[in-house]
């Protein structure tokens, strides 16, 4: 099934008659390692493609993929390149499909609440564009300045603010997609209910590139909340600030739009990395940043001051409330820039992705500080404590090599991930699975992993589509 045709010259002519030749790239090695790799770990999860090729509409897309589905070479989609999972490495080599020319807003229909957008729209730039007419959309991964909408939808990226509107595919209510033999079909669109045959958007929705290539996608806006406040609660331990997180929901009567958590080691590290010092630093040993919305300036400090209470019965040390831009834009950034801010320390640091029901946190959290000591490896944490997904980045030691690590690290998230999943969660909540963790899925879901493969052989029965990803 793997042996792929190896893209040659008359692969790459047919390419540049198909797109009328500006936009494809062969063999100017230095651009084409751009395309080798996410931001996964660097040189030793790359791949060369032999050609990378930055299409323009649906209609090359489908072009390319009928010749490649005719010929059997591999296509892997590329959106921005932000992604944790290795999901874009061009493991077989042969065609990089980059969307990122496809940068366009289509249409914002305010009458229907809805976006119509291409797949390489910068998430941040469609946010940006909808405030400006009242709207808002609320699909908000820490990458929204650089990753692509596409590549959201194609990981069923989340972010800070799943727990009051879920992750990207609640926000799909329509796709096209260019199937694997370059068939393009729409799925869904502007109506907002369809009960008439399978769910097809979910069904694309994580598929990491596997099934087929997303050349437009219709996305829900709601109205822009207007206001918003951010606090900020140290406290003593992890265990403790994680016993907050059902009761402040109930009592605030309101869901918040983001309840983040971030250990100790990470505030420390992110101090120095953005130049900012929070309070309780030295003490505390973990930070819950709490946000909620609202219409009227009254209805939020109303919202603030139930919480601060809640957080101060609950066992904070004290409560910060930031409800200007420049303060709540300081607390954000430490949050934000995490992974950076660990990098910045230390480059060869993974970051990992596991999902637990909110109250196993503080369990895998005692696991990770087990393997920590075990190991004899600092694993700073962070993430999102209000849907149950943790980040834990192991930090390279010193007297270990770069290859070396790259085994150790991988057995110790995989240690962690087999964990999460073991207490009810999953090896992955947000990042996917790309070919780092596809073992993992096979092992964690069996049952699962048949029907999949299933479905994959007849949307792809070629197996031309992201080869090596999932299965
Ligand atoms: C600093 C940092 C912070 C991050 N924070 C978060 C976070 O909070 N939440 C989160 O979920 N992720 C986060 N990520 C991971 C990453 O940004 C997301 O996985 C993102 O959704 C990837 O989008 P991308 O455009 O970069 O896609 P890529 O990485 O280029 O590709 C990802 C997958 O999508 C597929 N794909 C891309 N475009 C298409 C298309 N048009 N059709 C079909 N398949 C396609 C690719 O084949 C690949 O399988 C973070 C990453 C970094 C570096």
């Amino acid at each position: 099934m793997n042996e792929f045709k190896k893209v040659d010259e008359r692969v790459v002519k047919e390419l540049r008659r198909i797109t009328s030749g500006a936009s494809v790239i062969y063999e100017d090695k230095e651009t084409l390692k751009n395309y080798s790799h996410d931001e996964s770990g660097g040189e030793y999860y790359a791949h060369m493609p032999d050609v990378v090729v930055k299409v323009e509409n649906a209609d090359q897309i489908s072009k390319i993929l009928k010749f490649a589905n005719a010929q059997h070479i591999p296509v892997t989609p590329r959106g921005a390149g932000s992604g944790l999972a290795g999901a874009d490495v061009p493991l077989y080599g042969g065609i990089v499909l980059s969307v990122e020319k496809m940068n366009r807003i289509i249409e914002i229909d305010k009458n229907n609440l809805v976006a119509v957008v291409e797949p390489g729209v910068v998430t941040n730039d469609l946010c940006k564009k909808v405030a400006d007419g009242g709207l808002y959309y609320a699909g908000y991964p820490m990458s929204v300045e650089t990753s692509f909408i596409g590549g959201n939808v194609a990981t069923n990226a989340g972010g800070s603010k799943v727990i009051k509107y879920g992750n990207t595919g609640h926000h799909v209510i329509g796709l096209e997609v260019v199937m694997a033999d370059g068939q393009i079909v729409e799925f869904g669109g502007k109506r907002r209910k369809d009960s008439s045959g399978y769910d097809f958007i979910h069904l694309f929705v994580g598929s990491e590139g596997t099934l087929g290539v997303f050349s437009k996608i219709y996305l829900n806006l709601i109205p822009l909340p207007g206001k918003t406040v951010d606090l900020l609660a140290p406290f003593k331990d992890i265990e403790t600030a994680i016993s907050n997180v059902g009761r402040l929901m109930i009592e605030s009567k309101t869901l918040p739009s983001a309840i983040e958590f971030i250990d100790g080691i990470s505030v420390k590290l992110g101090s120095v990395y953005n130049n900012i010092k929070l309070p309780f630093q030295d003490e505390a040993g973990a930070y819950l940043l709490i946000q909620y919305e609202g219409r009227k300036k009254e209805e939020i400090e109303d919202l603030y001051e139930i919480g601060g209470k809640a957080l101060m019965a609950g066992g904070a040390m004290d409560v910060f409330v930031a409800d200007n831009r420049t303060n709540s834009e300081k607390l954000w950034r430490i949050r934000r820039n995490w992974l950076e801010g660990i990098k910045a320390f230390d480059p060869y640091a993974p970051t990992g992705d596991v999902v637990v029901p909110t109250d196993k946190i503080p369990q895998i959290m005692q696991y990770i500080s087990e393997i920590s000591t075990e190991y004899k490896v600092q694993i700073p944490v962070a993430g999102h404590a209000a849907d149950g997904n943790v980040h834990p980045a192991p930090m390279k030691p010193e007297k270990i090599s770069p290859l070396e690590w790259k085994d150790l690290s991988e057995e110790i998230l995989d240690k962690i991930a087999l964990k999460a999943a073991s207490l009810g969660g999953a090896i992955s909540g947000e990042h996917g699975v790309g070919f780092i963790k596809k073992d993992l899925l096979k092992k964690t879901k069996p049952d699962q992993y048949v029907f999949m493969k299933k479905i994959k052989d007849i949307f792809d029965p070629t197996g031309i589509m992201n080869p090596g990803k999932l299965y």
